[in-house]
Order: structure tokens, then C-alpha cells, then sequence
């Protein structure tokens, strides 16, 4: 354990990273799943078995472009009770890093979650490589629509064009937007710090964005091992908003 100025208690590694946080004003955070799954959110790719009880085909069929025009009552039914979880409180680790944003410390972050909670918690910069939840648009007329019509309308949601309306969340078997992919991998070359966490980093295209990265840390926060442990300088592994709760945001 560590004793901060101040009199708080932190572990080393805590204290090590708030010191790097201190000395640069050019950090970019790359989130997965497990920055949400502490405000709640099921990680589907986790194999608790969850899904399988209820839906005969696992998360990555039913979640793909394919069978979004095939079977679209099926996908909706899943996309409903299980991707959509707009109750979902932003927890320390988005709070901490919004507060980071507005203090100047951090330029961007780039997360593969969908769930919208970064804005929520009040960050701007934010780069969601596989979308949101909360952009909706019709395939026919291109009309954009919230969250409320899909989650409230029954079975396939329809624009008034008589169109599908499709969320705005990169399926499996779907190219990423090049737009966003080339802004986080700008952000992440030009960073100073990274620091990558809840993310086992297994999940195309985590791996090749990080390998943008020039700058002088890397941090990794994740409970498991990661598959770029071995470049990081600084690995931690507790839990992520435990870490960013002892975090202090100053310029
Ligand atoms: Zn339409």
C-alpha cells in the first residue's frame, strides 16, 4: 500500500498510475465490456450460459447482419431483452474519466461498448467503434430514430415508410465505420498515454488500433490477462472502478 499526500491509501500500482496521469495532458482511454459490466451490463461474449436457455442460437448468430434480415422478430427479441439496458448507471471508472476529459487530461476514448454510459457521465470525445444504442435509422428512407421507438414498438420496429428500422450497432459480418476507426486510430497515435481497460483486447479491431500507439505508457487495467500485457509498463489488475474512484482529476 501507498500513502498519497493527503493521507489516502492507495496500492502502488494505483500510485503509479496517478502519477503518470499527473505528468501528461494527452491520454486516450480504450474501454471494452468490462467497463460496463460494473454498472451492470452482461458482457454476451461472457460463457455464463445465460443466453443459451432462452434462445436457440448463441449471441454471435442472432447478433449478425445475416440474421438481422432473415429472422429480424428473433433478433429484435434478443436485441431487446438483452442489449438494451438503458437503466444502466455510468459507475466510477466513466465518471473519473469524464471529469478527466474536462480537466484536460484526457483528448478521447474509444470503446467497443454501445451502451451510451460515457456520455451519460459527461464525456464528449467519445468514439464508439461498434455503435449505439441510442441511433436508429430507417433502411429505406434513412429517417433517424431514439432508443423509445425501437424498445416500445412490438416485434420488427417500422419506419412510417413502411421501412426497417435498424439500430445503428455494428453486427458481426458488418464493416466498422471508417469515419470512427480512422479518428481512434488518430487519437491513439497521437497519445502520450493509453490506457486500455476492460478489454481482453481478443475482439477485432482492439489489437491493431493499439498497435497505433507511439506514446510513452501503457497501461492496462483488466481483472485477466490481456494480449498485450507483455508491452504494457503498467498492468493492474483490480477492478475498474475501484481503480478510478482513487483517482484524482487535476490539471
Ligand atoms: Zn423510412
Amino acid at each position: 500500500m501507498y500513502n498519497l499526500k493527503g493521507g489516502v491509501v492507495v496500492t502502488k500500482e494505483v500510485a503509479e498510475l496517478q502519477k503518470i496521469i499527473d505528468n501528461h495532458d494527452n491520454i486516450v482511454f480504450f474501454g471494452g465490456a468490462g467497463v460496463s459490466t460494473e454498472s451492470g451490463i452482461p458482457d454476451f461474449r461472457s460463457k455464463d450460459g445465460l443466453y443459451n436457455q432462452k434462445y436457440k442460437y448463441p449471441p454471435e448468430t442472432i447478433l449478425s447482419n445475416m440474421f438481422f434480415y432473415r429472422r429480424p422478430e428473433e433478433f429484435f427479441r434478443f436485441y431487446r431483452d438483452k442489449m438494451i439496458c438503458d437503466t444502466a448507471k455510468p459507475n466510477a471508472a466513466h465518471l473519473k474519466l469524464a471529469e478527466l476529459e474536462h480537466v484536460g487530461k484526457v483528448k478521447a476514448i474509444v470503446t467497443q461498448n454501445i451502451d451510451g454510459l460515457h456520455q451519460m457521465a459527461g464525456s464528449e470525445n467519445v468514439l464508439e467503434l461498434h455503435g449505439s444504442i441510442y441511433r436508429n435509422h430507417c433502411k429505406k428512407c434513412g429517417r433517424e430514430y431514439g432508443l423509445d421507438t425501437v424498445k416500445n414498438s412490438e416485434g420488427v420496429p417500422k419506419c412510417e415508410c413502411g421501412g426497417i428500422i435498424k439500430p445503428d450497432v455494428v453486427l458481426y459480418g458488418e464493416n466498422l465505420n471508417d469515419d470512427v476507426m480512422n479518428r481512434a486510430a488518430k487519437a491513439i497515435n497521437e497519445a502520450q498515454v493509453l490506457i486500455v481497460g476492460g478489454t481482453s483486447l481478443s475482439v477485432w479491431p482492439a489489437a491493431s488500433l493499439i498497435d497505433y500507439f507511439r506514446g510513452n505508457h501503457l497501461i492496462v487495467i483488466n481483472k485477466t490477462p490481456a494480449e498485450r500485457d507483455s508491452f504494457a509498463d503498467l498492468i493492474i489488475r483490480e477492478p475498474i472502478g475501484g481503480v478510478f474512484s482513487q483517482i484524482v482529476a487535476k490539471k
